[in-house]
């Protein structure tokens, strides 16, 4: 049997706003906020509001409408951050390497020789993720 949704993730309660989070952007089927442990400068991760554990259970019409937001995302941090390349990673239960049960989508900015930060931490300076937070939407406005 599969794993089914457990609404008490961690990103389900940013999206009730019982949780806080860095927000960088919404729309009716997104939420894009910082990643608190950041593998690069300006990591963010983008959501569908909709309830799915990963990429495996959410409707193929539901993905549809959401994909969009994460290539906005993806496009606006890529230009804000002053980024060579973008990294798009999704990560599938756990031997695939997922930590939180909401899909996500990580956006990891690149630099041409800059390696990613290791998984796991260190929390962020939240002075640092509003920083970056602010660029990113800055650069969403004008898109
Ligand atoms: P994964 O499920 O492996 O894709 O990883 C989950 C990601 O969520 C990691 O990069 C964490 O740093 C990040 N994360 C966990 N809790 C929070 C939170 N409260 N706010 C922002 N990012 C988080």
């Amino acid at each position: 049997m599969s794993p089914v949704y457990d609404s008490n993730n961690i990103f389900a309660k940013i999206l009730r706003g019982e949780a806080p989070c860095t927000r960088v952007y919404e729309d009716e089927v997104a939420l894009a906020f910082m990643d608190i442990m950041p593998r690069a400068e300006g990591h963010l991760l983008v959501i569908p509001k909709a309830p799915a554990r990963n990429i495996l259970d959410l409707a193929p019409a539901a993905l549809a409408r959401f994909m969009p937001s994460v290539q906005k995302v993806a496009i606006a941090a890529k230009a804000a951050m002053a980024a060579d390349g973008l990294s798009i990673m999704q990560f599938n239960e756990s031997a695939g390497g997922q930590v939180v049960f909401h899909l996500h989508f990580h956006i990891l900015p690149r630099w041409t020789g800059v390696e990613l930060r290791p998984p796991g931490g260190p929390i962020e300076k939240s002075g640092k993720l509003a920083a970056n937070a602010a660029k990113i939407a800055a650069a969403l406005k004008e898109s």
